[in-house]
């Protein structure tokens, strides 16, 4: 693509906020690239069924789910490029997006990496991930209802996870790895006035056990070594998410934690570029609001364009 005969709109990402941008876009007669990046469909691309996508009465499967939006983007013309953006230049007049060794030219933009969660990083985690171990409440808290189950985290984020699933499992440990909780006074208040949580502080998952599913956990206090197992059913880990964006870094505006300020609706610090989804989002990171922000972001590009005449 010459830099003379720019792309209207180049979408990085293609979660649900990326393909509902995309529809959006394409439809809109936008001339639309957009890079899948190395997990093509997203994070709904790791979990099996999604109960709470308005439309499908009786769920859909994460990857099929994704499979649809990608082909709806296709068919009002999207082009796509299976690959990374590795870098943006936002300096120049006409937008810079290199991949694999090409330039690739747009008037505007569209972010819409996602953000990953942390994880502890051991290996029975990753055997058990979606076997009981999750890190999101609002997607998972369901399949839990009258189990025993941790939360593992000392913030906030651990705070309304925990408190979230009181409404669905019997009882909770909170796992702390500090001898205090860094969580608000109002949200801790809240987690220990409830009957179902109890904490455990200066303690630490030494490994899950369990094999094709999540039956208990080995943890350790690390002040006096003391190993015990606990039988549980469930284990959320929310001690934090980190959002995609090394390759903005300098281009646009960052938060502290590295997500893309929002300054007027769906715009970032740099008029033409637009976000959507959980990589500005921290609040909500639900599939439906990312899909919401996409639509909302190719409205603003489209209408920026339209209102300069770019069209
Ligand atoms: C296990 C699990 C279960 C979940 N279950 C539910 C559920 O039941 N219901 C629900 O509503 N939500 C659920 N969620 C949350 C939901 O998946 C997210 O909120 C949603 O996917 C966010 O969409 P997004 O478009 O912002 O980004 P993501 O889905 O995070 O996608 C980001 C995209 O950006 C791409 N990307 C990143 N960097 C680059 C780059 N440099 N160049 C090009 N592309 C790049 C990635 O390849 C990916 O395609 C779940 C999440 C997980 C992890």
């Amino acid at each position: 693509m010459h830099k003379d005969t720019p792309y209207d709109v180049i979408i990085i990402g293609s979660g649900p906020g990326g393909y509902t941008a995309a529809i959006y876009a394409s439809r809109g007669n936008l001339k639309t690239l957009e890079f899948t990046g190395s997990e093509p469909g997203g994070q709904l691309m790791i979990t099996s069924e999604i109960e709470n996508f308005p439309g499908f009465r009786d769920g859909i499967q994460g990857p099929e789910l994704m499979k649809q939006m990608e082909e709806q983007a296709k068919k009002f013309g999207t082009q796509i490029i299976h690959a990374l953006a590795e870098k943006v230049d936002f300096t120049k007049k006409i937008l810079e997006i290199v991949s694999e060794g090409k330039t690739y030219y747009a008037k505007t933009c569209i972010i819409s990496t996602g953000a990953r969660a942390q994880w502890l990083g051991i290996v029975s985690e990753i055997r058990l991930k979606g076997r009981g171990i999750s890190a999101c409440a609002t997607c998972d808290g369901f399949f839990f209802k009258n189990k025993d189950i941790i939360v593992v985290g000392g913030g906030d984020t651990a705070m309304e996870e925990a408190l979230y699933l009181t409404k669905f499992v019997q009882s909770i440990k909170i796992l702390v790895r500090k001898d205090a909780s860094r969580a608000s006074a109002i949200m801790q208040k809240r987690a220990n006035e409830n009957p179902k949580i109890e904490f455990l502080f200066n303690t630490e998952v030494k490994e899950f056990l369990g094999k094709d599913k999540l039956e208990g956990v080995k943890i350790i206090n690390n002040k006096t070594n003391e190993i015990k197992d606990v039988k549980i059913e469930g284990a959320f880990i929310a001690i934090g998410h980190k959002p995609n964006t090394e390759i903005f870094q300098g281009q646009i505006e960052l938060d502290l934690n590295g997500y893309i300020v929002r300054k007027i609706h769906s715009q970032t610090s740099d008029e033409r570029v637009f976000v959507a989804g959980d990589v500005h989002d921290h609040r909500y990171r639900q599939a439906v609001t990312a899909a919401g922000y996409g639509c909302e972001a190719a409205i603003d590009a489209l209408k920026y364009l339209d209102e300069r005449k770019e069209l």
